[in-house]
């Protein structure tokens, strides 16, 4: 995450009417990083002792938002699509960026209702091996909370039955069939039930409940794309 002036799109405006939320004049909220959303920034970050540089990174986004990303899935729809997924959730392919961004979605909360899910890439033989075992997984941490959502609408609703298998989170790879990066490579998408539920098919087991909880904690469905892919579900709208 990097904002400075001259940045400009729809986390620019995000940033801008958190800060007017907040009392800081920054204008006009029009997405475009200038000198009086500058200043807005730099009296935030000496109000709050963080280093006045005027400049948006980690730690002035966290003190802004806390641990978590506003709902940005509405915001989202303006290219470039994987640019914005870089500016948000960093850049993988840079050392050090695991230790930084990832972090473990706990689901233990929930192990009673959860216990019985099986890691995908497993064979059915492992099963009674870990399926008391999958209590969580390996995310991106500003999204830890949005997963939480999702599962919490799962067991509320009953559906955690539904749940066979989880199949990935993070995991920096290329598209299938394309040259653009999987939304898997930011730790920002889930694939779940991926044996009932293959790439590409139409006829796939997810049901529209099940679904429902994701999209409900803001992800989007792949189910919902016109070359279906079922089993997964992202925060964020590349594609
Ligand atoms: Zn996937």
């Amino acid at each position: 995450m990097f904002l400075t002036r001259g940045s400009q799109g729809s986390l620019v405006k995000v940033l801008q009417e958190k800060l007017s939320q907040l009392g800081y004049s920054v204008g006009a909220v029009d997405g475009v990083f200038g000198p009086m959303t500058e200043s807005a920034v730099l009296k935030f970050q000496q109000e709050k002792g963080l280093d006045a540089d005027g400049v948006v990174g980690n730690q002035t986004w966290g003190a802004l938002f806390g641990e978590s990303i506003p709902d940005l899935i509405p915001t989202l729809n303006e290219p470039p699509l994987e640019q914005f997924c870089f500016d948000v959730f960093g850049d993988f392919r840079v050392a050090g960026w695991q230790e930084q961004n990832l972090a473990r979605c706990d689901l233990s909360l929930y192990g009673n209702a959860l216990q019985h899910i099986y890691f995908g890439w497993l064979t059915p033989a492992d099963k009674a091996f870990v399926h008391s075992n999958w209590f969580g997984f390996l995310c991106h941490r500003l999204v830890v909370p949005k997963f939480r959502i999702a599962f919490e609408n799962v067991v509320k609703r009953g559906l955690s039955g539904q749940l066979k298998t989880f199949d990935g989170c993070f995991d920096s790879r290329l598209k299938r069939g394309g040259n653009s990066w999987s939304a898997h490579s930011w730790g920002i998408a889930i694939d779940i039930n991926a044996k009932w539920n293959a790439f590409g098919q139409s006829h796939y087991e997810m049901t529209r409940e099940l679904a429902q909880c994701f999209k409900d904690a803001g992800f989007i469905w792949g189910g919902d794309w016109s070359y279906p892919d079922a089993m997964h579900f992202q925060y964020c709208q590349t594609r």
